[in-house]
């Protein structure tokens, strides 16, 4: 498996900012992933996957270590009766078209979702009411020290969150679906894009929602809005005018450019409705939310 260096991980993101990757590699194989987890243990190298980068803010400065995109066998999908079998590198494009084709409904909900199998996990993704949780059996997780299976009990799913640290790989996973016909599975998809297109930028480069919806009557969305923040830029950034929870990449953005946005909108927030909003958006390098004044 070849090592890559200096990869420019901007490439790899839906925003579309962020420095290189020390090193790259995209291993096809359970084998080679672990080959190149060794690599990186023998030169005590920090590790982090990357899917589609559909929810990555990658610092400017780079990553300072082995970045890993799965590929090959390890970013292919299969059904088995009412079982979704996908690589972590697998596109849940890739994975609704084989369960749409196999009859196998319980994944629509992720044809609002841009990413990979193995990011899902990371974030426990979920829109229109479901998420990975509630159809995930088991995820073969592979570290520097081995590989197993994990329930999403062992994996501590929660809403936007697992307890996975980088340097764990979601390798496989493994879903329970339910029979329901093709024709079906395309109207439910047809309707929840239709909701999309409806409610959110489309064709614009963004890393989907910034933040986690807050305990709190107004979704973060609608608090932005309310602070006036539509539309707002900073650099190349800007909150989209049509969803206040999304930050678009509006020219040569960088990534220190989204992150002002991001501070700014959690200092109105905190200003205008006593409320902390937390990230959901996966932040890789050496970059970090300012804490609250
Ligand atoms: C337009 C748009 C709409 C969106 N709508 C939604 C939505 O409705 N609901 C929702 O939940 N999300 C949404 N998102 C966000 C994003 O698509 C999801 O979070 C998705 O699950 C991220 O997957 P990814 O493969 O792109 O992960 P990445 O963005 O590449 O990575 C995200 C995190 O997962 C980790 N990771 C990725 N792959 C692996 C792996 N194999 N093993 C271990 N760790 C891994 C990364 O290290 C990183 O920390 C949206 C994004 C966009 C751009």
């Amino acid at each position: 498996m070849k090592i890559e260096e200096g990869v420019d991980l901007s490439r790899f993101t839906t925003i579309g900012t962020g420095g290189p990757a020390q090193a790259f590699a995209r291993p096809g194989a359970v084998e080679e992933l672990a080959e190149a987890l060794a690599w990186a243990r023998e030169r005590d190298l920090s590790v982090a996957t990357i899917g589609l980068g559909s929810n990555l803010l990658v610092a400017d400065e780079g990553f300072d270590g082995l970045v890993l995109r799965l590929g090959g066998t390890l970013a292919e999908a299969t059904t088995d009766g009412e079982t979704l079998l996908a690589g972590g590198g697998a596109t849940n494009a890739v994975c609704l078209h084989k369960v749409r084709a196999a009859a196998l409904g319980g994944f629509e909900f992720a044809c609002a979702i841009p990413g990979t199998i193995g990011g899902g996990v990371w974030m426990n993704a979920g829109a229109y009411g479901s998420d990975w949780a509630a159809i995930l059996d088991r995820a073969l997780v592979v570290d520097a020290e081995g590989a197993r299976w994990q329930t999403p009990e062992d994996l501590g799913l929660s809403y936007r969150h697992s307890d996975l640290t980088h340097g764990q790989v979601v390798a496989r996973a493994e879903f329970t679906l339910g029979a329901l016909p093709e024709e079906q599975i395309k109207a439910n998809v047809a309707r929840l894009q239709d909701l999309r297109k409806a409610a959110q930028p489309t064709n614009k480069r963004t890393f989907g929602s910034v933040f986690k919806n807050p305990d709190h009557e107004l979704t973060a969305g609608r608090m932005l809005e309310a602070c006036g923040l539509k539309g707002h830029r900073i650099g190349g950034a800007q909150i989209s005018p049509r969803h206040a929870n999304f930050i678009e990449n509006a020219g040569d953005a960088r990534s220190q450019d989204a992150l002002a946005l991001i501070a700014e909108a959690r200092r109105r927030a905190k200003e205008q409705f006593d409320v902390e909003l937390r990230h959901e958006v996966a932040l890789l390098g050496p970059i970090e939310v300012p804490p609250l004044g």
